[in-house]
C-alpha cells in the first residue's frame, strides 16, 4: 500500500428498464468499486446527468419513454462528456454503426457476460481523455471533432448535434463559399424536404451562439449563394 492513497471514485450511471438486469449490473459494478446510480427511463437518465457528473454511462437503447440513442447524442455536447457504453439487445451491424456514430465509445449486445462488461468499463476508464483527431480552428473558434466540443475564446459553446455538424462542415472548408445545397446534402439527408430556410435558420442559431459582445461570429453570408467562415470578422 502506498503511504498516501487517494480513492478516486468512478461514478457510473446505469440506464436500464429491466429491473432485475439493472440491479445485477448496478450491484456488479458497485462490487468492482464504482459508485453506481440506476435509472430506468430516459427522463430519469436525463435528470441524473443534468445534476450528476458521471465518468461512464451504461446505456440501454430500448427504454419505455424513448430511445437511448437520443441521450447518447445529447451527451456529446455536455461540458463534461462521460464515456458511453451501449448495452442492448439490438445486435444488427446497422444498429452498432448507429450507436457508435451517435458517439458511443463502446457497444455490447445482450445477452452478455458480466465479466466482459466490467472489463469494458475498465478499458473505457483507461482511455486517454480523448483519442485526438485534429482540432479545427478559425480565428478564436476551436472545434474538436473527437470531443464534439466547440469553444470560442476558450469558452465552451453548447451547440445541438445539427448545429455542430453544420459548423464542422463550414470550418472544414474555411475560406470557401459553401452553398445551401452543400449544407443540406451534408448536414441533413439528401431527400430532406423541409422548409427551404432551414439552413438559414440553423446558421443564424450557430451565429447567435458564437457571437460575443463586439465580436460577431466570423460567418459571412454570400448573398444568393451560401456561407463562408473565415478568419476575418464580417462587418
Ligand atoms: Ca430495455
Amino acid at each position: 500500500m502506498c503511504a498516501v492513497e487517494r480513492w478516486v471514485f468512478v461514478r457510473v450511471l446505469v440506464v436500464e428498464d429491466d429491473a432485475s438486469l439493472g440491479q445485477v449490473v448496478q450491484r456488479g459494478l458497485a462490487e468492482a468499486g464504482h459508485s453506481v446510480d440506476l435509472e430506468r427511463t430516459l427522463a430519469g437518465a436525463r435528470r441524473a446527468v443534468a445534476i450528476g457528473t458521471y465518468h461512464v454511462v451504461v446505456l440501454d437503447l430500448g427504454l419505455p419513454d424513448g430511445d437511448g440513442l437520443a441521450l447518447c447524442r445529447e451527451l456529446q455536447t455536455a461540458a463534461v462528456r462521460p464515456r458511453v457504453l451501449i448495452l442492448t439487445a439490438r445486435d444488427a451491424t446497422g444498429d452498432k454503426v448507429l450507436g457508435l456514430d451517435a458517439g458511443a465509445d463502446d457497444y455490447l449486445t445482450k445477452p452478455f457476460d458480466f465479466a466482459e462488461l466490467a472489463a469494458r468499463v475498465r478499458a473505457l476508464l483507461r482511455r486517454p481523455e480523448h483519442a485526438r483527431s485534429p482540432q479545427l480552428r478559425v480565428a478564436d473558434i476551436e472545434l474538436d471533432p473527437a470531443a464534439h466540443t466547440v469553444r470560442r475564446g476558450g469558452v465552451l459553446v453548447p451547440l445541438t448535434a445539427r448545429e455542430f455538424s453544420l459548423l464542422h462542415y463550414l470550418m472544414d472548408r474555411a475560406g470557401e463559399v459553401v452553398t445551401r445545397t452543400d449544407l443540406l446534402d451534408a448536414v441533413w439527408d439528401t431527400n430532406y424536404d423541409g422548409l427551404s430556410n432551414t439552413v438559414d435558420v440553423h446558421v443564424a442559431n450557430v451565429r447567435r451562439k458564437l457571437d460575443l459582445p463586439g465580436r460577431p461570429a466570423p460567418i459571412e453570408t454570400v448573398r444568393g449563394v451560401g456561407y463562408r467562415i473565415g478568419p476575418e470578422v464580417p462587418t
